[in-house]
């Protein structure tokens, strides 16, 4: 088999990134675009020693699972992995991403995620939920401006007014934009010679209040004839601030550091209503937020209701708690939290967050939450130091709360959490993986994983949210377990997997490739026998390549998955 092979397939599994996953002749192939249950044929575009990738040439027999999907575009945006997939399954695909991750990654027993997990909340509409939305600006041959997105992997953009994930305002808004670049000779700024004008257009919208936001990244520090198109987006119903954003870098970070409102405020306001948790339904209770160009904001506020209710749901407050919220961006938690809380302290490392949170205290009459400015692996330690025998509510509060980017936590931060002690902590996550690596430290450290719930927060893509509670584990929850020590004898561990079920598995789920060496170099660490000299380094000075950090935990994972560890 080689590249450019058309072969037979049927998608039998799905991977962590939505791509299909079938079989031909005993080779694992990842087929991009196949869905669940396809029969397709497809063109091998890469061939490796174990495994290969394809792309869908020609569908044989749809799946029962497929559907059609609104944007004709999603499978050169690459932005919705899985929008040809049934909503309803891709819940499923959620769920079980979560679930394997914490079982895999984590090392929690399946009877345990099971017995504790509730189903995915999904959406009610997996389409139009984003408040937030990022066009480039380019041009076509004829050198008209357009916006859209680029095509992979290249520097030119294919024309769309209308992400099928974004409101309908979006497409109002870029028409003024384009239709005023037109009108008045602006150049659209070209990436690859770093001239012209206008490379970005940004637009948020409050899902609650109906305000508009535009800003117009430039790579200059003002737009000719501006009043022109101030008088254009101001026509538009909602319309509360615009703004310019200056970036003249030649990167691929869309803001640059300066921002000029020129007409209206330098915000626009949304609210986040607390929902029961049982049946998802909104109450009274709300908390108002003015959010700016640079602020990040969760950008699906539907489902954030849900996700921040149950959140605080979880962390079990009555009134008098002391509660930490680390990665507290503008403070959206914080101040949810501390309606029901006697003190939050949050900690966030943009200063201009900050600046938002304390802000958005103010405006919401809330004054028993305070904030810090610097990384949560920093200030909680330096604190922790600092007040060792004066603050024991700070120190040992009854809740912390983290929500951190994808990456997860930092191992100093998890230490000092455990340190601290709270009787709860509640975890949000966007990435299930470094969830699943960080839920293990602090169950190593105490703690007692008692309830899971995974978020839909973006319908079409292969991401998810989760909110997971920790609690602490008590002397007396102890129990006493029989150990068969046949179980733990390394000889019958030994014959549990080969090597090639340990490089397939760490394929098949992490996408990686991992040499027998390391997989030695593991067992090792693991205290598994393996044979005397293999792989052991032949002379005293031999350089041994090491097992990077990422295979290594991948590795791991396969041995608990086949029980060896
Ligand atoms: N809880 C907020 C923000 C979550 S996003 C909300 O729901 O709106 C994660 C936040 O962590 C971002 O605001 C990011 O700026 C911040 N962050 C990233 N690394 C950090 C670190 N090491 N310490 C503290 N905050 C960090």
């Amino acid at each position: 088999m080689q590249k450019n092979d058309i072969i037979e397939l049927k998608i039998e599994d799905m991977g962590v990134d939505g791509e299909g996953i079938g079989k031909y002749d005993g080779m694992t192939f990842f087929v991009k675009d196949a869905v669940l249950g396809d029969e397709i044929e497809a063109r091998i575009t890469k061939m490796k020693k174990n495994y290969g990738y394809a792309r869908v040439e020609q569908i044989l027999s749809p799946s029962k699972f497929r559907v059609t999907p609104q944007c004709e575009l999603h499978r050169r945006c690459g932005g919705c992995q899985i929008q040809a997939l049934d909503y309803e399954k891709q819940l499923e695909f959620k769920q079980n991403k979560v679930r394997g991750n914490l079982i895999r990654i984590g090392g929690f027993a399946p009877e345990l995620i099971d017995r504790i997990m509730l189903p995915v909340v999904g959406m009610k509409e997996p389409y139009r939920y984003r408040n937030k939305a990022q066009f480039p600006i380019g041009a076509d041959k004829d050198g008209n401006p357009v916006a859209g997105f680029y095509a992979a992997r290249t520097h030119s953009i294919i024309p769309v007014n209308d992400c099928k994930l974004g409101v309908e305002e979006n497409q109002i808004i870029l028409n003024e934009v384009l239709s005023y670049m037109k009108e008045y000779h602006v150049a659209s700024y070209d990436e690859n010679t770093g001239k012209g004008l206008v490379r970005h257009v940004l637009i948020r919208y409050g899902f609650s209040t109906k305000e508009l936001m535009v800003c117009v990244i430039i790579n200059g520090s003002s737009l000719p004839k501006v009043e022109k198109l101030i008088d254009r987006l101001t026509a538009i119903e909602g319309m509360k601030s615009i703004s310019i954003n200056q970036n003249t870098k030649k990167t691929n970070v869309i803001l640059g550091d300066v921002t000029k409102c020129i007409w209206g405020d330098p915000y626009i306001t949304d609210m986040i209503h607390l929902c029961d948790t049982k049946d998802f339904s909104l109450t009274d209770t709300a908390v108002a937020y003015h959010i700016s160009p640079q602020s990040f904001y969760q950008v699906n506020p539907v489902q954030t209701e849900k996700l921040y209710s149950l959140a605080l749901d979880y962390a079990g407050l009555t009134g008098k708690e002391t509660v930490w919220d680390l990665y507290c961006g503008i403070g959206t938690i914080s101040l949810f939290l501390a309606q029901k809380a006697g003190k939050v302290y949050g900690v966030e490392i943009i200063p201009q967050a900050i600046e938002d949170a304390k802000n958005n205290a103010a405006l919401n009459g809330i004054n028993n939450a305070e904030f810090f400015v610097g990384k949560a692996e920093e200030v909680l330690p330096a604190f922790y130091e600092k007040k060792k025998d004066t603050d024991a509510d700070m120190l040992h509060p009854d809740v912390i709360v983290v929500d951190p980017p994808r990456k997860g936590c930092d191992g100093v931060c998890l230490e000092t959490m455990l340190k601290m002690q709270p009787e709860r902590i509640v975890y949000v996550s966007c990435d299930s993986a470094t969830l699943a690596r960080d839920l293990k430290v602090l169950c190593e450290g105490g703690y007692e994983l008692c309830k899971v719930r995974a978020v839909d927060q973006f319908g079409n893509t292969t991401h998810v949210e989760t909110v997971v509670l920790l609690s602490q584990q008590k002397p007396d929850d102890t129990i006493e377990i029989d150990l068969d020590l046949d179980e733990l004898d390394a000889t019958s561990a030994e014959l549990k997997a080969t090597y090639q079920e340990i490089k397939d598995y760490v394929l098949k789920e992490f996408g990686l490739k991992v040499s027998s060496l390391y997989i030695s170099q593991v067992k090792r660490k693991c205290g598994i026998e393996v044979g005397e000299n293999y792989n052991l380094p032949k002379s005293e000075n031999a350089r041994v390549p090491q097992c990077p950090k990422e295979k290594e935990d991948a590795i791991k994972a396969a041995l608990k998955y086949f029980a060896m560890i």
